[in-house]
């Protein structure tokens, strides 16, 4: 149904709810808060610390727009609880002052700054109180950048939820025999809980649905697609020992050689290989494509090597140049000259080019090749699907070989990559000292400086890390630029860069140089660090709000450091208060492999991060800020792999579940 049809939805705030991707009832119902507030937990600014995240009632009595910085306004209001005045600010929410009134009390959720004494409620959601009193227990939070009022979309979808009574796909047989609660129930529940038990067996049940449609539709789709092989390579097992004898001043490990037999013995059947390679950082997977890489050149065949970074290009492409140094290796990233471009490109084209060395620059449509054979994709994680299938179409049926050092657990990703076959390098070639790895609870930050401040007087380097680069709208989460600041006056006479994703590619390039030339002793950054290049003289890695990392992503960048035999050090720096959280970050502090880590990470946190699928963009499921374990995955497998043994997968599953998860099919079956 119309938006506008709802009460209380004019078309301007129709507008303000096609931007968040919301055009009907049925998008709004799935439209999950962000996060959920306990009405019964309210705490006074009085009693507050720095970086508390409050819910809190305040009354305003003034309003300004403070300062204007580079065309970004701060809007503030004058509050006052209890006698206590404080100001309350919103960074680039202009719009925000016109929907406070003077006088009027309102409930605010935000971070608490404490800065030389004067007390800040920065970027909190607000709504007047009598409108919140109402509702006892438990509020849920709309993300809506404050652009629309908490209590409109509240009513709103309550209405929708209404009059969309989402119904299950499930046949009721199956309902039971997994013991499913109603769907239209568990809606309800999770947009007007009366308990967080409720939110969470709401969540899980409609997590089930969900996966239940995206399994179904993969399954529809996918049907059979082995490819007969097309490229014929002649090699054999000899020539392979001889080329790594000669070109590497090391033996393969035990994975490493079992990589290659299954990448051999794939790339001399009688199908094409789509092989995911996965094993932590280190573990030696380039080394091993290059061995697959030497099968197709040797036949006079054309490889493509990417890497989601130029860096990382840049590290790949001078290792291949190295290897095969009687091959034409060129490099291809979004900054290679023009003129330049130009050239490869034909060069490419015309088959001079043997390996191409580059980034997502390769995968334009006007990057052509005479006989593309072999695509090797690092890290795999930030490539999407599409992009993947964008490559290969540039060649005839080309092997596929991706490698990603965030493994997933072998069970999710056969259901999710079936197509896909998977090797583990389980090992490592030399035994890397541990990285001692802490957990840093709020009292505790100042010590880290004063640690970081000796470790770089003995001529150490450090990185610091924080998940967002303009923190968020409630304000819960330190920007870059707030942690930059605060290092840089904290570590006094200490040089400190700043890194993050809105700098160019150039730049980017530049202060990860300037840092292993240790132009800078210290890095601040988000997490395009993830994956950059070797720093040997870094042993700190310091994580702030770690809490909002899943574990793969924090073992990934504690991969940073520890890259030499210097002691290194990774600090999980974290406010969290909850058990759960708490318990979550200690695994790392025991745990150094990336495969046990990933099942715990999937253990706790549940799924919905598969691989570039998010990513890409293209096949985002429906569940957004819903949290549901990895049960509810494997629950609706089951449920779809029965339904369609016993024939159950009606047309009407077949229609809703291929209409909803259309775009999977160009990805599929092209
Ligand atoms: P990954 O791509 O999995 O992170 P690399 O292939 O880049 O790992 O290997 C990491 C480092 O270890 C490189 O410097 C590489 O030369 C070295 N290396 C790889 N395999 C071995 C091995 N079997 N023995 C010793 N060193 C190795
Ligand atoms: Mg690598």
């Amino acid at each position: 149904m119309e938006l506008t049809k709802i009460k209380g939805i004019s078309e301007a705030r129709e507008k303000e709810l096609n931007k968040l991707g919301i055009f009907a009832t049925e998008d709004l119902i799935k439209f999950f808060p962000k996060t959920y507030l306990d009405l019964r937990s309210k705490q006074l600014i009085k009693n507050s610390y720095h970086n508390d995240m409050v819910l809190t009632p305040a009354k305003v009595i003034g309003t300004s727009v403070v300062r204007y910085f580079r065309g970004r306004g701060i809007a503030k209001a004058t509050c006052e609880q209890e006698g206590l005045i404080f100001s309350v600010v919103w960074f680039n929410q202009p719009y925000v002052l016109s929907k406070l009134k003077i006088g009027q009390e309102y409930l605010f959720f935000g971070r608490i700054n404490l800065k030389g004494g004067v007390i800040e409620l920065v970027n909190p959601s607000f709504e007047p109180c009598e409108k919140v009193y109402r509702l006892k227990g438990i509020m849920p939070q709309y993300s809506t950048k404050n652009k629309l009022p908490q209590k409109t979309i509240r009513d709103a979808v309550s209405v929708s939820v209404f009059l969309e009574k989402p119904t299950s796909l499930i046949p009721s047989n199956l309902q039971a025999k997994y013991d499913l609660a109603n769907l239209y129930n568990s809606y309800q529940k999770v947009h007007n809980p009366t308990s967080f038990d409720d939110i969470k067996i709401a969540s899980e049940r409609i997590a089930i649905e969900e996966y239940f449609l995206l399994i179904s539709a993969f399954r529809l789709i996918k049907g059979d697609k082995q490819q007969i092989r097309y490229n014929k390579y002649s090699c054999t097992r000899n020539e392979i020992d001889d080329f790594i004898k000669e070109k590497f001043d090391f033996k393969f490990t035990e994975g490493q050689q079992k990589a290659v037999e299954e990448i051999y013995s794939d790339m001399t059947g009688q199908t094409v290989m789509n092989r995911l390679m996965q094993g932590d950082v280190g573990s030696g997977k380039t080394a091993v494509s290059i061995v697959s890489i030497y099968i197709a050149v040797k036949n006079g065949y054309q490889c493509v090597m990417l890497a989601p970074t130029e860096v990382l290009a840049i590290q790949n492409y001078n290792i291949i140049k190295n290897v095969f140094n009687d091959k034409n290796v060129a490099l291809l990233t979004g900054c290679t000259p023009l003129k330049e471009k130009k050239i490869l490109k034909s060069q490419i084209k015309s088959g001079t080019i043997d390996i191409v060395v580059g980034t997502h620059a390769v995968l334009q449509q006007d990057v052509e090749f005479n006989n593309l054979s072999l695509c090797v994709c690092d890290e795999q994680q930030r490539f999407g699907v599409a992009q993947r299938s964008n490559l290969t179409k540039k060649g005839i049926a080309p092997d596929t070989l991706v490698m990603s050092a965030t493994p997933i657990p072998r069970t999710l990703a056969l259901i999710f990559y079936g197509d896909l076959d998977i090797t583990s390098i389980k090992d490592k070639p030399l035994e890397r000292q541990i990285v001692q790895t802490n957990f840093v609870p709020k009292e505790k930050y100042s010590g880290l400086f004063e640690f970081v401040k000796k470790q770089v007087e003995e001529g150490r380097q450090a990185y610091f890390v924080c998940p967002k680069i303009d923190g968020d709208e409630e304000g819960t989460l330190m920007s870059v630029t707030e942690l930059f600041e605060s290092v840089k006056e904290k570590l006094q006479g200490v040089k400190v860069g700043l890194l993050h994703g809105k700098l160019k590619e150039q730049e980017k390039n530049k202060v990860m140089l300037d840092f292993k030339n240790k132009v800078y002793d210290v890095l601040v950054s988000t997490t395009v660090i993830e994956v950059g290049v070797d720093v040997k003289d870094a042993t700190v890695m310091a994580i702030f709000n770690a809490e909002r990392f899943g574990l793969s992503q924090l073992h990934q960048l504690r991969g940073r450091v520890g890259r030499s035999n210097l002691k290194s050090y990774c600090f999980l720096m974290s406010d969290a208060k909850t058990d759960n959280a708490v318990k979550r970050l200690e695994i790392l502090t025991k745990n150094f492999d990336g495969f046990k880590i990933s099942e715990y990470d999937y253990k706790m946190r549940g799924g919905g991060d598969f691989m570039g699928v998010r990513q890409s963009g293209k096949i985002a499921n429906d569940l957004g800020c819903l949290e549901y374990s990895t049960d509810a995955i494997f629950i609706a497998k089951k449920i779809s792999d029965e339904m369609f043994e016993n024939g159950q997968l009606s047309e009407e599953i077949k229609k809703v579940a291929i209409k909803k998860y259309d775009k999977l099919k160009d990805i599929i079956l092209n």
